[in-house]
């Protein structure tokens, strides 16, 4: 699949709830509204509609939600997806809160999952509690733990946020350093309706220049096919990966297309456009309508984001990250 700006796209991203044991404030509202259990694809639909991907070219595929470890059996879904690893799949990895991970980790390492993203903001259960309104920090760090005891590769993602973790950076690197875990800091983006973001903004140009002046970063070409940009930490032999959708824009590198858990396909995070791929699934049973809807929609996928976060700007997009994932 080759975007119109010769782009190849083989990294997918699929949602596979929009429903979340967190409410992170930045993410999402207190009272979000669900989407009904008929809208969303079956485990069995998510599992052909990635097949198709693969098929296409996708090598690379992130579960993430919602909060994906919450979906029901969603562990029948990792298997299946498993086992089409070295068939056309190269890695299959999620993005998870890690409040499940203590149930799930020797699951999903069993599955074929070997790195996995965990978002963790803070290091001070109480601030945890204030950012995630529902985490609980204690069973995300036992969840943590119980992944590295499994033997997957854990990186940790921080959103950067003013005047709330930009003083807790130093004893992340140190934590991560600790635990051999990468660490990667995210600008926060402008998506759905959030009341304070333009306060809560933090410019990781910023952030990073502040960091030189404890730690000696190199900037290395270290690649997992996402939009972070990495440094090595020559005091911790660790990587701090930077995520800068503000900053400095990565689009014309973009790889990736996202599916949401109602088949809706968007082709760029920061972009209304999209197309039902829900539709030319339950059709027919062979996959030519749908594969058609696939390459009609890679054929729009614009050059890029506008995220503007600015006190009387909307947000780019309508929805909350909590729809795509990520
Ligand atoms: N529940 C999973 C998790 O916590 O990682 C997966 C979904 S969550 C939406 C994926 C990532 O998006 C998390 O790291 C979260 O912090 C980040 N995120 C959510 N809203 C964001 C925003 N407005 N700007 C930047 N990152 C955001």
């Amino acid at each position: 699949m080759i975007d119109p700006f010769g782009r190849e796209i083989t990294y997918l991203r699929v949602s596979v709830t929009d429903r979340c044991d967190f409410r992170c404030v930045y993410c999402m509202a207190e009272d979000m509204v669900f989407l009904p259990k008929k809208d969303l694809l079956t485990l069995e639909e998510l599992d052909r509609l990635c097949g198709a991907f693969i098929r296409h070219g996708v090598t690379k595929l992130r579960l993430t939600g919602g909060e994906p470890l919450v979906r029901r059996d969603v562990m029948w879904l990792i298997r299946s997806l498993g086992t089409r690893i070295g068939d056309g799949l190269q890695e299959l990895t999620i993005t998870t809160n890690g409040s499940q991970l203590a149930k799930y980790a020797q699951d999903l390492f069993a599955a074929g999952v070997r790195r996995i993203n965990v978002s963790i903001d803070t290091l001070d259960a109480e601030k945890f509690t204030a950012i995630t309104r529902w985490g609980k920090f204690s069973a995300v760090i036992e969840g943590v733990m119980a992944a590295k005891a499994a033997g997957l590769k854990v990186k940790i993602n921080a959103v950067a946020l003013r005047g709330v973790n930009e003083d807790e950076f130093d004893a992340m690197i140190e934590w991560c350093g600790a635990q051999k875990f990468d660490l990667c800091l995210i600008e926060t983006m402008p998506m759905g309706e959030i009341a304070d973001r333009t306060a809560q903004y933090l410019p990781l140009s910023l952030v990073r220049a502040r960091l030189e002046r404890r730690w000696t970063l190199t900037d290395t070409d270290f690649f997992t096919g996402g939009p972070a940009r990495y440094a090595d930490i020559a005091e911790t032999g660790q990587r701090l990966g930077f995520i800068t959708p503000m900053t400095h824009n990565f689009c014309e590198g973009c790889n990736r297309v996202r599916v949401t858990c109602t088949g809706t396909l968007y082709m760029c995070l920061g972009q209304d456009d999209a197309a039902d791929l829900r539709a030319p699934l339950r059709a027919t049973e062979g996959d030519a309508a749908l594969d058609a809807a696939i390459f009609e929609a890679i054929a729009r996928k614009p050059k890029g984001h506008d995220f503007v976060i600015a006190r009387r700007a909307k947000p780019a997009v309508k929805r909350h990250m909590s729809v795509t994932g990520g």
